[in-house]
């Protein structure tokens, strides 16, 4: 009889294949035949050339694409010129509608999109489905913000224009997004043409744009090799080309666009260092290196593809990794349980073949692990040259493959020499549990991003891009925005042209289920619950014909206290929630608002018989888009302060705080400060103002179904004079803004010297339907505290 434990250890893994069956259905549906998606619609099928495009773990093919001709590029350039005014005149509010709906229909179609990525361009469907699709869709949320906040935050800067964009076969769906999402939220539109052997997942996505309304000619996908690619760089009518590809094309592009006055940006090859000191945590370095070089079987512009060891951990790390290469499993990518899927492409297989042939012959010792791996697709095991000579071959030339060579240092000045030692400079990663080594070596590292104890992090807020060979312009962050943009009025050429169109000026509403009767007897909201006050006393409101609209509770200082407890719950789960998911909980409640926009204006008007209350309500839609915007970029800064070292300036949220509205208006008052303290990771009692709290109250349905963690934002309607002074008195409230009478402002600041808590407060009264009085960076400073962090750097 075996054990449970013998039984356990010799357990292998069975498959775990996720289905293909959608992704075929949508082949189906095209016929396996596709065209161009131009200006909106596919482009008729008649007459054109078509090629084959195949799944590299079986070489079955899957479909035939289209080979782009001159026409075809003139019509998707015709087309993007003339919706690129359109697009720019639709404001960065709209953009933001329009990116943020691209990125919600990218997670609504998620695992179709893993699936036909992982059988296009034959990556294990675990990096497809929990990275590559997610990157895509936080690209596309992080840029709505940007095409929000360009007006303020780019002021002076408009598009660049018609941007041709041509990306690789690594990440395709990925570099489509890392391409499409800084060009639209700059208010440019574009030309793409994917990779020949990847073009699925684009037109998956060119689905997706029709599905969603996107106005026509904004998105334009064209279908091709390198001589489309070509024809699009050639273009007369393009302002601008994105390129991320080899190095030898990237050449071919700067010659050919040379003296054109077309703007250029290349991500092009890498051969990034990746080097362990001996005082580094090797389990750690063995798990980094499965990351550099084994993920995404190594065709990864930035793969940690040269090894340098400090002599002294050298053999054991070769003899660590060598067990783990052992454990590593080659195959289907389809299977939930494979590690390193297919090879790309026939003639990838044979480059990579043949440079591992040279290695040997050059002399480098050449060590695969001993099971073998599938025959009917193209699969190559992972392998690790050691003894390798820092000019050889294999040492200088990108591979772009499951192939990492090692060679030793003794020095960290040798380690910086060899690391340097080539043409490139796309990335290197650092690893040292020594926080002054490392941060010794990062800054003498010539490339575009220097991992420290982790390699290949990518993220939508952080710039990418290379250094020498490897390119220029940086993807991602505020620092890949420049490469979208021009000083207004300089280089006119992207304003010309243009139809008369009729444009949606925001994406359509989904449909939705019908809305809840309008509640008469609100209650509090705390800790994510409607609850009865601790007294029930209520006070009545009234509307501008003086009729009784609804009674609302008294709230008195227990409920202020449970209400501040109920904050202090959520405190650290929010406050540790990463900015994206607490910019994806404002964008949601954007949404779900918009959906009852009429709902709220007919209350609005109803209440106060104001003629804007259409506007304050498109207001607070757009204001929740702005906080929502800003929670993932209101970044710190870095300091250069003057010694071996950098300061990093980092914005933290401050804790509880207590809110009392303003009485001007009624819902955008309130919103006005829930927003921004909220976006910046602290969790509220919001005290609205006494004269419109129902406003507020009606939020509460809003903010129930959009997904805010309960206790994070906490109301109590009442008397503010007994409530104000009960928050700005609390020991665990920790900043306390106050919008109203100057005397109760008064007693504000006097209470809060018991535990010394931020207040802000403002007797003027402001006009909260301005776009400069009403938000701004003023409100996202006094919600947060600065922390500076000194750490050494250089030596
Ligand atoms: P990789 O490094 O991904 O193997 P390439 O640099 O060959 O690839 O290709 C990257 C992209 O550039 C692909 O979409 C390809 O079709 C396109 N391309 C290839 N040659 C040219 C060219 N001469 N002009 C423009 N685009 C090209």
């Amino acid at each position: 009889m075996t054990s449970i434990r013998e039984a356990f250890e010799s357990m292998a893994w069975g498959p775990a294949p996720e289905s293909p069956a959608q992704a075929q259905e949508w082949l189906g549906r095209h016929q396996r035949a596709f065209s161009h998606y131009i200006n909106g619609v596919w482009t008729s099928g008649d007459g054109i050339s078509r090629f084959g495009v195949i799944n590299p773990a079986t070489r079955e093919e899957l479909a035939q694409v289209a080979e782009g001709s001159r026409g075809d590029v003139d019509a998707a350039v015709a087309a993007a010129r003339a919706a690129q005014p359109l697009w720019w005149e639709l404001g960065g509010h709209g953009r933001a509608r329009w990116l943020y709906a691209l990125a919600r229909e990218v997670q609504r179609n998620a695992r179709l999109f893993a699936v036909v990525e992982s059988l296009d361009n034959g990556k294990p469907i675990r990096e497809s489905r929990d990275i590559d699709i997610p990157l895509v869709a936080r690209h596309f949320y992080h840029h709505a913000g940007w095409a929000q906040l360009m007006e303020t935050e780019l002021a002076g800067y408009g598009p660049v224009g018609v941007v041709g964009q041509i990306i690789p076969w690594n990440f395709p769906l990925l570099m489509l997004a890392w391409k499409i999402a800084p060009a639209l939220a700059m208010g440019n539109t574009v030309v793409l043409k994917p990779a020949e052997f990847t073009p699925l997942t684009a037109l998956l996505f060119a689905d997706c744009c029709q599905a969603i309304g996107l106005p026509p000619g904004v998105i334009n996908i064209v279908t091709g090799d390198g001589r489309t690619g070509a024809l699009l760089v050639g273009h007369p009518e393009v302002d601008k080309i994105a390129f991320t590809g080899s190095t030898e094309v990237g050449r071919i592009i700067r010659t050919a666009t040379a003296g054109s006055g077309k703007r250029l940006s290349l991500e092009l090859g890498g051969k990034s260092p990746f080097i362990v000191f001996e005082d580094a945590d090797l389990d750690s370095v063995v798990e980094g290196v499965v990351d550099a070089i084994w993920f995404n079987q190594g065709q990864v512009c930035c793969a940690g593809s040269r090894i340098l060891v400090q002599e002294g951990v050298g053999p054991r790390l070769i003899e660590k990794l060598r067990g783990r290469m052992e454990t590593l499993r080659v195959g289907n990518p389809l299977d939930k349980a494979v590690d390193i899927g297919a090879i790309v492409a026939p003639v990838q297989l044979e480059k990579i073949e043949s440079l591992v042939k040279q290695g040997i012959a050059e002399g480098a010792t050449c060590w695969q692990p001993s099971w073998s791996c599938p025959t009917e697709g193209l699969f190559y095991p992972p392998t690790l040259f050691t003894e390798v000579a820092p000019a050889a071959t294999i040492a200088q030339v990108e591979i772009f493959g499951p192939v990492v060579v090692l060679m030793t240092f003794r020095t960290p000045a040798e380690a910086v020499e060899i690391a340097n030692n080539t043409r490139y400079g796309l990335a290197a990663s650092v690893w040292s549990e020594n926080l002054n080594t490392a941060l010794d070596i990062a800054p003498q590292l010539k490339a575009g991003t220097v991992w420290v104890n982790c390699t290949n992090m990518f993220d939508a807020a952080s710039g990418f891009g290379g250094y020498r060979e490897s390119g220029f312009g940086r993807e991602g962050g505020k620092e890949g925005l420049w490469e979208y943009v021009r000083v207004e009025g300089r280089g006119a050429e992207g304003q010309r042209g243009g139809g008369a169109v009729e444009w949606a000026a925001t994406p359509p509403d989904r449909p939705t289920a019908a809305l809840p009767a309008i509640d008469r007897t609100p209650k509090l909201y705390i800790g994510g619950k409607q609850v009865r006050p601790d007294a029930t006393y209520t006070i009545p409101i009234h509307d501008a014909s003086g009729a009784l609209a609804a009674e609302v509770p008294r709230g008195n200082r227990k409920d202020i206290r449970n209400a501040v407890e109920a904050a202090h719950k959520a405190e650290s789960a929010w406050a540790r929630a990463t900015a994206h998911t607490r910019a994806q909980v404002l964008y949601y409640f954007a949404e779900n608002l918009a959906v009852r926009e009429r709902e709220f204006t007919d209350r609005l008007a109803a209440l106060t018989a104001s003629p804007a209350s259409a506007d304050e309500v498109r207001l607070a839609i757009e204001r929740s888009f702005y906080y929502a915007a800003w929670a993932d970029k209101y970044d710190g800064r870095v300091h250069h302060t003057p010694f071996r070292n950098v300061t990093l300036a980092m914005n933290e949220p401050i804790g509880v705080m207590g809110l009392a509205a303003p009485e001007e208006a009624p819902l955008l008052g309130f919103l006005s400060l829930v927003l921004p303290a909220v976006a910046m990771g602290n969790p509220v009692v919001a005290v609205p103002s006494e004269r419109w709290p129902l406003l507020a109250t009606d939020l509460y349905q809003v903010f129930d179904t959009s997904d805010v963690p309960g206790g994070v934002i906490n109301i109590v309607t009442g008397i503010a004079k007994e409530l104000v002074p009960v928050l700005a008195a609390h020991d665990d409230v920790d900043g306390v803004w106050f919008f109203g009478p100057r005397e109760l402002g008064a007693e504000v600041e006097k209470l809060s010297a018991g535990n010394m808590k931020r207040t802000w407060v403002e007797w003027e009264a402001r006009d909260w339907l301005d776009g400069h009085d009403g938000q701004g960076e003023e409100f996202l400073r006094e919600a947060t505290q600065v922390k500076n962090i000194w750490v050494p750097y250089g030596a």
